[in-house]
């Protein structure tokens, strides 16, 4: 195993496994994220099994870890209406069963918005939709992702996050996605006390489960509930703060996203400076 931050960002689908794949190695990237279909929805168009084979053969030869797809932001698996969660189930289903062409990944969702039902609601929905999805055999990990509690977001507490796990059958099969701009903009202060925040992911929730990080900074202040990323070192988290993410002993091991309002080049420029910053003391994830 190489020893080097594993770093990323979110890369346009459009062109495939293979482009995606190319793209992240040109930008010293070995991980990336990327939507499973239009991040508004909608149908997805069919998976080429060449490009997939193509893009395996490249992944490996060029040492890219486990990617994290993420499902479109529109899904809403806690929706009041019906046709709405059910749209949400069919759509987790069908990327799922998509995903497991690339097995050993992870796929990361939004758990939703409750829209007035109240977060019990919205948990015992989210959860739902999890059990309705979820196969025993299946070679995806799905991520949690924890949330900034912009409107009626559910997932906007450590302890919600856990809530919805609590209630799904098949658990191996879940994890949580941790998003440096939404726990901040949920009140958790990364700045200020790293250590007991991590420690009380790890009460709540168990370090274990946790596998992937969004290293966005924030434009908002700490427990704003906006939900708006910054690039890094240019919001209210700041450099030096998601330093200490990335360099954290029971995080530096974790592949980290960046979902930075950034073109091409900028992304170049943040993984070089990340990677500058990478000095990892002893692991003990
Ligand atoms: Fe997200
Ligand atoms: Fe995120
Ligand atoms: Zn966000």
């Amino acid at each position: 195993m190489k020893e080097q931050l594993r770093i990323g960002n979110h890369l346009s689908s459009s062109g495939g496994y293979l482009a995606m794949g190319e793209e992240a190695v040109s930008l010293c990237a070995d991980t990336f994220a990327f939507f499973t279909r239009n991040p508004r929805g909608g149908k997805a168009k069919e998976i080429d099994p060449k490009d997939v084979e193509a893009f395996l053969a490249f992944k490996k030869k060029n040492e890219i870890g486990a990617l994290v797809a993420h499902a479109p932001y529109t899904l809403n698996p806690c929706a009041a209406k019906d046709n709405l969660r059910t749209f949400a189930r069919e759509t987790m289903a069908d990327d799922l069963r998509r995903l497991e062409l690339t097995p050993g990944n992870y796929y990361n969702f939004h758990p939703g918005s409750h829209v007035g039902q109240g977060a019990q609601t919205g948990i015992e929905l989210c959860a739902a939709l999890l059990n309705a999805v979820l196969k025993p055999g299946q070679h995806t990990m799905v991520l949690i992702e924890t949330m900034s509690g912009k409107g009626s977001e559910i997932g906007r507490t450590f302890q919600e996050v856990r809530a919805i796990r609590d209630r799904v059958e098949l658990k191996d099969h879940v994890g949580v996605c941790l998003d440096t701009c939404h726990i901040w903009d949920g009140g958790y202060d990364i700045v200020g006390h790293l250590d007991d925040v991590v420690a009380e992911f790890d009460d709540v929730l168990g370090l274990e489960n946790l596998k992937a990080i969004h290293l966005n900074d924030s434009m908002n202040a700490r427990g704003s509930h906006k939900d708006r990323h910054a690039r890094i070192g240019e919001g209210e988290i700041g450099l030096e703060a998601l330093v200490r993410v990335i360099n954290h002993p029971r995080l530096c091991r974790l592949p980290f996203i960046l979902e930075t309002p950034n073109e091409h080049e900028g992304y170049a420029k943040e993984i070089a400076l990340l990677r500058s910053h990478w000095q990892p003391g002893e692991d003990h994830g």
